[in-house]
């Protein structure tokens, strides 16, 4: 075999669904309901401050960790709502994105060998992460229709080899939002097995019917053994900025800014500068965040019961998953790929979603981050499928 080929830890990694769905609604014309972002504009204050750093110059690198104005807002937002001081010089770590922010905290903090419990269906790359920071991934399933996990599959999951838990509150994709008594499972198996709990939140203010986002960083023993992720992308808007960061304890900051530095250096310096805007906004801006997009998963639930659909209701993010074994395709991904080529809608097959496509459950995820009229546009050509 050539000594010129393609390492072997990539060969068990899929390509990534989101920018082949984005690609094939694009081919298509299709309505794309694929790929996690919002198709409306974001904040005009935010956007007129990230022009204004530009203009001002601010297009040099940033200082590797964040600016400081940043990682304070960062820290002062997540201190207040979550009532856990955080010291941004020792505990905050600003990304190029929340998925470099998870990367970064799995190769700064798990050794080879070593192995990291993780719920599916669940955003594509944690699997990946683990394997590249030399780890084995352990996948729980959360199950229909509550998307809960089963408590003694979870126990069994820990054992000496584990190293960290990955937990994804508000969930992607299931829209599921973990109960505080659900978190405190898995703090007390965190506590007892000397685990680390890694927390990505990048959808904590898009929560529903007036739950609560409770970070399990903030549960009782867990301050020094959890890392949230989360950014700047969903909450305002700017999916392509690549804003996110780490709030690590400050025993486990200084592995994680050092791969950082080494993967990408530094998050783009003008789009902090806007994130300082961002993070200032007032309090009611969350709260009509949160409305907003309650109306859009009301609608978009509407449009897919009205189509045959069965949905499970999402409680967080911005994500619908339904049920499509009844439609009688070979797989949720012919399903998917029925949908965006002969229907003009584009989804994100569910089994893209488990470590074993095979044995998932046949569903596809509809986002519904989008504009009421391209919700309408969607309802309009769904009449099209036959049930
Ligand atoms: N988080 C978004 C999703 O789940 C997109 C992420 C990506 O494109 N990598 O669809």
């Amino acid at each position: 075999m050539s000594r010129v080929r393609s390492a072997k830890r990539v060969t068990s990694f899929a390509d990534s669904v989101f920018g082949e769905m984005t690609r094939l609604a694009k081919l298509h014309n299709a309505v794309n309901l694929s790929q996690g972002f919002p198709d409306f504009e974001a904040p005009m204050a935010v956007k007129e401050a990230a022009c204004a750093a530009i203009h001002q110059d601010q297009n040099q690198y940033a200082p590797p960790y964040g600016t400081r104005s940043l990682r304070e807002a960062i820290a002062a937002d997540f201190a207040a709502r979550h009532g856990m001081p955080i010291v941004a010089d020792e505990q905050v770590t600003v990304c190029c994105g929340s998925t470099e922010a998870m990367m970064a905290v799995m190769m700064g903090c798990i050794d080879p060998g070593d192995e990291v419990i993780v719920f599916e269906p669940c955003y594509e790359n944690y699997g990946p992460d683990a394997i590249m920071a030399g780890a084995q991934p352990k996948f729980v399933r959360l199950r229909a229709p509550s998307w809960t996990f089963d408590p003694d599959e979870l126990k069994r999951a820990f054992s000496n080899r584990t190293r960290a838990i990955v937990i994804n509150s508000p969930n992607n994709p299931t829209g599921k939002v973990f109960t505080r008594a659900e978190l405190e499972m898995i703090a007390s198996l965190c506590l007892q097995w000397d685990v680390l709990a890694i927390s990505d939140e990048i959808y904590e203010r898009i929560v529903y019917d007036a739950r609560p986002h409770v970070s399990i960083a903030s549960l009782p023993g867990m301050a020094n053994r959890a890392v949230v992720t989360s950014g700047l992308s969903k909450t305002y808007s700017v999916t392509g900025w690549r804003i996110g960061w780490a709030i690590a304890p400050a025993a486990l900051t200084g592995g994680i800014r050092k791969i950082h530095d080494f993967l990408t250096v530094a998050a783009p310096t003008p789009f902090m500068d806007a994130g300082v805007v961002a993070l200032s906004m007032p309090p009611e801006s969350y709260v009509a965040l949160a409305a907003d997009y309650q109306a859009k998963r009301d609608l978009m639930l509407d449009i897919l019961t009205r189509h045959g659909f069965a949905t499970y209701q999402p409680g967080g993010a911005y994500y619908v998953m339904v049920d499509v074994a009844k439609f009688g395709f070979s797989s949720d991904t012919e399903f998917a790929l029925h949908l965006v080529k002969d229907i003009g809608v584009a989804t994100v097959p569910g089994s893209s979603f488990y470590s074993d496509p095979a044995s998932a459950p046949q569903t596809v995820r509809f986002c519904f981050s989008k504009r009421t009229e391209t919700l309408q546009e969607a309802d309009r050509r769904l009449a099209a499928l036959s049930r």
